[in-house]
């Protein structure tokens, strides 16, 4: 089973993506987590996608065309992906849907993570990860230790307030219409398109996941 996650910043994505792949035994892609790791490692792709990144801007579509290709053709992914952030704009949208095509798949859940602004802004400003295994918390602050794998808590450049603004902006501007693109593809419009699951991304985290599992049918 191949399913994107579709949402603004700090509605979940990371942390729901990560439980569904533990529960349903796939693997997750997420080209934020990529990004970040070239970052750290000081590659090409990293050095040119950091000021994008650091402003809270989209980084160009080839680049994520570029992740994209090169991660689902793992054999890992065989089976099926969690795919996290991956698709931002239109373009990427019809990027992803040529890869899977070429390797005779395709995608067949779309989870609309929907959350209010207000709320998205103070679970930013509140978030920090782990500079090792990228794992995302709330409310615990920077230097504090990973409970997954020891490394330490940072705060993400992006989570500050201008650039939070920024990527709500490039949501709004540049993701918010992939939501409608998917639609006028779904599942029952007659193009053997991805069936659109909204999730009501509030309240408890192990009640969300729940929730996504039962509506997936597992
Ligand atoms: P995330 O960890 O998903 O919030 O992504 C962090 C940053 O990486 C974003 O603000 C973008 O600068 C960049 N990024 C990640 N995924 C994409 C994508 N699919 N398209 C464009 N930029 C992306």
């Amino acid at each position: 089973m191949n399913i994107l996650l579709l949402g603004p910043p700090g509605a979940g994505k990371g942390t729901q993506g990560e439980r569904l792949a533990d529960r349903l035994g796939l693997r997750k892609i997420a080209t934020g987590d990529v990004l970040r790791a070239a970052v750290r490692e000081g590659t090409e792709q990293g050095r040119n996608a950091k000021a994008y990144m650091d402003r809270g801007e989209l980084v160009p579509d080839e680049v994520i065309l570029g992740i994209m290709k090169e991660a689902l053709a793992e054999p890992e992914c065989a089976r099926g992906v969690i795919l996290d952030g991956v698709v931002r704009t239109v373009p990427q949208a019809e990027g992803l849907q040529r890869v899977l095509a070429e390797l005779g798949r395709k995608l067949d859940v779309v989870l609309l993570f929907d959350v209010e602004e207000d709320e998205l802004v103070s679970r930013l400003s509140s978030r920090t990860i782990c500079d090792s295994c990228q794992t995302p918390y709330s409310g615990l602050p920077p230097g504090e230790t990973c409970e997954k794998c020891g490394g330490t808590l940072v705060r993400r450049k992006d989570d500050e307030p201008n650039a939070v603004r920024t990527r709500m902006r490039a949501y709004r501007d540049q993701t918010a219409p992939v939501v409608e693109w998917y639609r006028q593809r779904a599942e029952g419009s007659g193009t053997n398109g991805a069936r659109l699951v909204p999730v009501k991304a509030t309240g408890p985290v192990d009640e969300i996941t729940e929730r996504v599992l039962r509506d997936l049918g597992r």
